[in-house]
């Protein structure tokens, strides 16, 4: 039978027992959050589209990429491409930063992009990630891709590879932009449609480029490295030697700048081993001068985002058995006042019960209670009958508190 209406281009349903996996990849990374003392933030699905295109510079074709539209009171709203910059909107608007200099959040939320699906990419999908304000030091930044790499091996995704680079100060980047201009314009010819238009108005965004014709060119464009200060340098190596000490692998990858507007400093990414296209699970990086763009005070700040659906298809995590515990069945004369009651009380005890109330016949409802690998099948007709269905031993019970008694000797 087809269905009257289909869901939106580049957006899925998630449907049990999916949804069990969710929920527990889910689960880890709250745990993870919290044993690392982050705190949940949850921000809306709408905000201004100002938000973006002023400071993550979703500019001129990213911009295609957002859902935006003028509402009925004509305001310009957009549905959230990215949580960053929500994220640092939340913390100068509620003040929090005043009593919170020191702070780290974490999200888990739904982020909507219009580009064209495909596999990996879809228009709506999930990502969790952390935001670490107040801290400029290296130790920060050894802390957020800790987080991350300890939620990928909880999820038992394990054959990843970090790519790791420091981009330096906006100062720096000015200077690195003009050095690439100057070599991507020796180069223009052969560069992608797409490049080319991006060559004026943001030619780091070239380096983030997977056109093929494109990368062959990047290969030998200069290198942000040279253009560091000694003390950028210097960090970077601390980075690298506590990445060391704590046994992470990493790849240094001089061209990766992560195209967004507001990075400085360290960059980040962590892809699968594969060379599939859209190999990224987790992307990030230092954002320094972003709260204090944004109107608030200067706050030195580090994140990183992964996509929740590249994570699961990556993850090798077992679902656990989510068995019940009593399959309540009940015949068609039965007074459903005493069988409420006994629901309610077997809820309140912490059992997982399956009420049968289509009140199949008695045999559908044994084969579908072994179906929902059921331990035990409580009878309800005039009289009570409990029975252990692995061992078939049972019991008549006249009360809840017999039945209470069956089941813990049991
Ligand atoms: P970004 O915010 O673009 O740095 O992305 C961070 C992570 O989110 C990526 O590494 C992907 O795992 C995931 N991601 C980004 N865009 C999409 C998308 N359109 N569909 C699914 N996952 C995505």
């Amino acid at each position: 039978m087809k269905s009257k209406y289909q869901k939106i281009k580049g957006t899925f349903d998630i449907l049990p027992p999916d949804t069990q996996l969710w929920k527990e990849v889910e689960n880890i990374l709250h745990g993870i959050s919290e044993q690392f003392s982050y705190e949940e933030i949850r921000t809306p699905a709408l905000e201004s589209i100002n938000l973006f295109q002023q400071n993550v510079g979703y500019e001129t074709d990213v911009s295609k990429e957002m859902f935006a539209w003028e509402d009925q009171s004509n305001q310009q709203v957009a549905l959230k491409p990215e949580m960053t910059a929500p994220v640092v909107r939340a913390y100068i608007e509620s003040g929090f930063f005043r009593s919170n200099p020191l702070c780290r959040l974490y999200y888990i939320d739904s982020l909507f992009r219009r580009e064209k699906p495909q596999k990996g990419r879809q228009r709506q999908f999930n990502q969790f990630g952390v935001e670490a304000f107040g801290s400029s030091s290296i130790e920060q930044d050894v802390e957020v891709i800790l987080i991350a790499k300890t939620c990928l091996k909880a999820l038992s995704i394990n054959e990843t590879i970090l790519h790791i680079n420091n981009i330096g100060s906006p100062e720096t980047r000015i200077k690195y932009e003009q050095l690439l201009k100057k070599y991507f314009s020796q180069n223009i010819k052969a560069l992608s449609g797409l490049s080319q238009k991006r060559l004026d108005s943001n030619p780091i965004r070239i380096l983030d480029s997977k056109e093929k014709e494109d990368k062959l060119i990047i290969q030998n464009a200069p290198i942000i490295k040279e253009l560091l200060t000694a003390k950028e340098v210097e960090n970077f190596n601390t980075l690298l030697a506590n990445l060391d000490a704590l046994n992470i692998q990493y790849v240094e990858s001089p061209h990766l700048v992560r195209g967004l507007d507001y990075y400085n400093g360290t960059t980040f990414e962590i892809t699968t081993e594969s060379d599939k296209s859209q190999n990224a699970l987790c992307g990030g990086g230092r954002y320094d001068f972003l709260v204090e763009q944004m109107g608030g005070p200067s706050t030195p700040a580090i994140g990183f985002a992964a996509g929740i659906e590249r994570m699961i298809i990556e993850s090798k995590h077992q679902i656990k058995k989510n068995a019940i515990d009593i399959y309540i069945s009940c015949n068609e004369s039965i007074n459903s006042p005493k069988c409420f009651a006994l629901v309610h009380n077997l809820i309140e005890n912490d059992y997982k019960i399956f009420f049968d109330t289509n009140k199949k016949n008695p045999k559908n409802q044994i084969k579908d209670a072994l179906k929902r690998n059921a331990s035990f099948i409580l009878m309800i007709d005039q009289d009570m009958t409990i029975k252990n269905i692995k061992s078939n031993e049972e019991s008549a019970v006249s009360d809840f508190q017999q039945l209470l008694n069956f089941l813990t000797l049991q």
